[in-house]
């Protein structure tokens, strides 16, 4: 990856912070927020995040395409799902994921804020309806 990588490179008009070794990267396009993560290599949610944030998954739904890297996710009831990019990612609420592999996970993701569940029509939990 050079200095140049586009994926990596700044982008203008964002606010940028880290949360949990996670680099975020967000601007804000009507009520949507963009955001670019870069999750590093061995970050996984219930180490690294949930004693931030004091719920046993993550309760965040999440939409928006891989662009590099390899992010696995498990649910409260055992199921599993795996992303490779360059693929499309639609994780439902309560789950925990984490990076597999040695390079950085980045996913290019919208959200809603507080109301992203209902805008993107996703389940409150996952399920197999
Ligand atoms: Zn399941």
């Amino acid at each position: 990856m050079s200095e140049t990588d586009p994926l990596l490179a700044p982008i203008p008009g964002a606010e940028s912070r880290e949360l949990a070794g996670i680099k975020v990267d967000m601007v804000r396009a009507g009520d949507a927020r963009v955001k670019r993560m870069i999750y590093p290599p061995g970050f996984r949610w219930s180490t690294d995040v949930k004693p931030l944030v004091g719920t046993d998954l993550c309760m965040h739904a999440h939409v928006g395409f891989l662009a590099r890297g390899r992010i696995d996710v498990q649910y409260a009831d055992g199921c599993m799902a795996s992303f490779a990019a360059p693929q499309v990612v639609s994780i439902a609420p309560g789950h925990d994921a984490w990076i597999v592999g040695e390079q950085p996970a980045i996913l290019i993701e919208v959200d809603f804020e507080g109301v992203t569940i209902s805008r993107m029509g996703m389940p409150e939990s996952h399920n197999h309806a």
